[in-house]
């Protein structure tokens, strides 16, 4: 029975397919772009109950530098120490082939996980190495370490850092983020935010996303903002 476009297909491709476009342009190839069109098709499939297919290779991958962190958030298994595999930094040269083996097809590659990148002394060369292969690069931060490590964002170029800031006072903050400073956080968003911004690389300096979780601690204090 062929498949038909649902609704929700149409939706999601127009939304899907402009979005990653914008999003990958500078990593975009025929080979990729043909990877993703074989994704669909498969999915499509696959909701009609072929299971029985070559499942083609991924347009986008997650891969843990580390799992080790310097903080204790009181939700996160790592920080809780709660994790069952041992801790440890990724195997640099297993990054490598990885990223050889799938770079045709690849477009997006993110590089974390449970724990904290850039505890990771070769979170710079991983996304430098994902970049030269013309994959887009993003990584998820507690902002901790960001100032410290600010040489290595400025030569790596990842595309888009997300800092996660979760609290209103450092009070707040540091009852959800246990062990941190939200302090450290600020000092590394002012450094990120004096990275010279060049003509010719549009992307020397990444997308920067700075995100808070609303909790209870932090929802009165939130309501009362939102209403000045
Ligand atoms: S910073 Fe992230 S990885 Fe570290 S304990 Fe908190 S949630 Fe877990």
């Amino acid at each position: 029975m062929p498949y038909k476009n649902t609704f929700p297909d149409y939706i999601f491709f127009s939304n899907f397919v402009p979005m990653w476009l914008f999003r990958n342009i500078r990593y975009i190839s025929l080979a990729k772009i043909w990877n993703l069109c074989r994704l669909q098709t498969f999915y499509r499939k696959a909701k009609l109950g072929n299971v029985e297919q070559i499942v083609p290779p991924p347009y986008f991958a997650s891969y843990e530098p580390t799992n080790i962190c310097n903080l204790s958030c009181e939700m996160c298994p790592s920080g809780k120490g709660m994790l069952k595999r041992p801790r440890g930094i990724a195997d640099i040269e297993l990054y490598r082939k990885f990223i050889l083996e799938n770079r045709k097809t690849l477009t997006n590659i993110i590089l974390h996980f449970q724990g904290e990148p850039l505890m990771c002394q070769q979170l710079g060369e991983m996304i430098t190495f994902a970049r030269q292969n013309r994959i887009y690069t993003m990584f998820s931060t507690n902002g901790q370490l960001l100032a410290q490590n600010i040489d290595l964002i400025r030569n790596a170029r990842p595309d888009r850092i997300i800092v996660s800031l979760d609290g209103l006072s450092n009070e707040t903050y540091t009852k959800y983020r246990v062990g941190g400073n939200m302090q450290n956080v600020f000092d590394g968003l002012e450094k990120l935010s004096q990275l010279p911004v060049s003509a010719l690389h549009r992307i020397a300096v990444p997308c920067i996303f700075v995100q808070r979780t609303r909790n209870s601690r932090t929802e009165k204090a939130e309501e009362e903002i939102s209403h000045r």
